[in-house]
């Protein structure tokens, strides 16, 4: 990370937490390692968000439905999903700084460094000789890597290695209260599985016909060997994840469409197109026929938002075979019966946050030849803003906090308002600045005349008046969930 953008990423962790959107879990105890709290603002935009992708998956498509499966499942979808034996990271520790790696990622670091300085050849040859290792659970390979390459501790600089170990990234438990009879039960490291075991539960309750999706949003739990990046890696996260189930052999048509589909969703929030790429897998998991990442350049380069796997029938048919029930669909159109194929579309809603953040915080300087002057800005699309509009009295006397209260009294029955009359109106409107939102409603004495308020946009700065009586609907044509959602039909 230059310089700069390491401070930039510092400041969107600081801001973050100076108004209330992430803080670090349990904080008077020093914190849980990658652990995170949203605050009342980070969960009124997290809200929103979910709201965003709930409506473009559920409520725009006829044939798809939304479900909440519990966290807690039949310990045996985990052998079936192949999570149990293969749900790992392989891990290495430098025994003199005591700190634990993955040593895949130490090698990719390795490979990132021989890019910057030039030397292309060297990285093309270690990234396959890290991939060969990696697709044959080679972990003497990956140690031998390391060890040729000199690659050295962060920390203590020196090559004092432990062996390569694999490491389950499930959390296991216990479910009943007798030790004995107990039984080992994990947190799901996935939503996608709540999804497969409800399969024909939904299909046949709804009457789906295949095509037909079934969508979920909900918490998911892996113990990361590091984690690290504030929300972008965390040991609890939230998922937002579609299968979408088809006929064999039209499963790469419905691959391409949702490969589409998704990269719109995210560029419909505004966001700068040039933050995203696709980034198509080259070596592909057993169960997966293609699958691409969604990548967004945060500060510390692209990575990954979201995945689109075309997953064939891997998943049911594991399911079907593990608990002898018949996972299968009768296709009346063709008159046959078949394990149907999946598309699956998986989004980390916490690192969708980070890159609505990345994309929305600017420091504008507003200087002047007579003084200097700047403001912070988060530049949310006001659809996805936490709070609508702050209602502010230009004074705290003449009667103008009462009719300011009038006024907010009306608009929160539509929309999530604040109320300020602290402090003097500029240093107002740069408070709502810094949380985004995109209007701010000012009465003053003109207000007890005529009833009308001035309108003080977050963008633009512009300000203009409107009558109060219009401003429920003013409001509603700027932060209309229409705005975001006729972008995606
Ligand atoms: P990565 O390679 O970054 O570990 P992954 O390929 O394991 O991610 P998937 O299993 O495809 O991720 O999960 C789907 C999505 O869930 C990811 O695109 C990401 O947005 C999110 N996600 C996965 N792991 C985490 C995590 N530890 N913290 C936050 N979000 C995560």
């Amino acid at each position: 990370m230059s310089k700069q953008t390491d401070d930039f990423f510092k400041n969107i962790v600081s801001h973050a937490k100076e108004y209330g959107f992430v803080f670090p879990s349990s904080e008077i105890y020093d914190g849980l390692s990658a652990v995170y709290d949203y605050g009342q603002l980070g969960s009124e935009l997290k809200n929103n968000l979910k709201t965003y992708w709930w409506k473009a998956m559920v409520q725009l498509n006829e044939n798809i439905v939304g479900i909440d499966a519990a966290i807690f499942m039949h310990p045996t979808t985990w052998k079936a999903s192949g999570h149990v034996d293969g749900f790992n990271d392989p891990m290495i520790d430098n025994k003199d700084s005591k700190k634990r790696y993955r040593a895949d990622q130490l090698i990719e670091d390795k490979i990132t460094r021989y890019e910057k300085d030039g030397k292309t050849e060297k990285a093309t040859k270690l990234q396959q000789d890290l991939d060969d290792a990696l697709s044959t659970d080679d972990l003497a390979r990956l140690k031998a890597i390391i060890e040729e390459h000199a690659i050295v501790c962060p920390i203590s600089g020196t090559s004092n290695w432990t062996e390569v170990r694999q490491f389950n990234l499930m959390f296991a438990t216990q479910m009943g209260a007798m030790a004995d009879g107990a039984e080992q039960v994990y947190l799901r490291p996935e939503t996608a599985q709540g999804i497969f075991v409800n399969f024909l539960n939904v299909q046949k309750t709804g009457r789906m016909k295949i095509p037909f999706g079934i969508a979920q949003i909900g918490k998911a739990f892996r113990n990361e060997v590091i984690a690290r990046q504030f929300i972008m890696r965390m040991r609890e996260f939230e998922q937002m994840e579609l299968q979408f189930f088809v006929r064999p052999g039209t499963e790469m048509e419905w691959y391409n469409k949702w490969k589409e589909t998704r990269l719109k969703w995210h560029l419909a929030l505004g966001s700068n197109p040039e933050k995203y790429r696709y980034h198509d897998h080259v070596k592909l998991a057993h169960y997966a026929n293609a699958a691409v990442d969604i990548e967004y350049d945060f500060p510390f380069g692209f990575k990954e938002v979201e995945g689109i796997h075309s997953r064939t029938d891997f998943d049911l048919k594991q399911h079907q075979e593990f608990s002898k029930k018949k996972l299968q669909y009768f296709d009346p159109e063709i008159n046959q019966n078949y394990i149907p194929y999946v598309v699956e579309t998986s989004i980390g809603l916490d690192r969708l946050f980070l890159t609505v953040l990345a994309n929305s915080l600017v420091e504008e300087d507003l200087s002047t030849e007579e003084k200097q002057d700047s403001r912070t800005v988060l530049r949310f699309h006001p659809v996805i803003a936490p709070v609508k509009a702050a209602v502010l009295p230009l004074t705290k006397k003449d009667g103008l906090p009462e009719k300011a209260r009038e006024i907010s009294a009306k608009l929160k029955l539509d929309y999530n308002i604040q109320y300020d009359e602290k402090d003097a109106i500029g240093k107002r409107y740069r408070r709502q600045d810094a949380i985004g939102t995109p209007f701010c409603i000012t009465v003053d004495h003109q207000t007890l005349e005529d009833n009308t308020v001035t309108i003080r946009e977050r963008d633009s700065m512009e300000q203009y008046r409107v009558n109060a009586d219009e401003l429920t609907n003013k409001i509603g044509e700027l932060v209309s969930w229409t705005n975001l959602l006729k972008q995606l039909v």
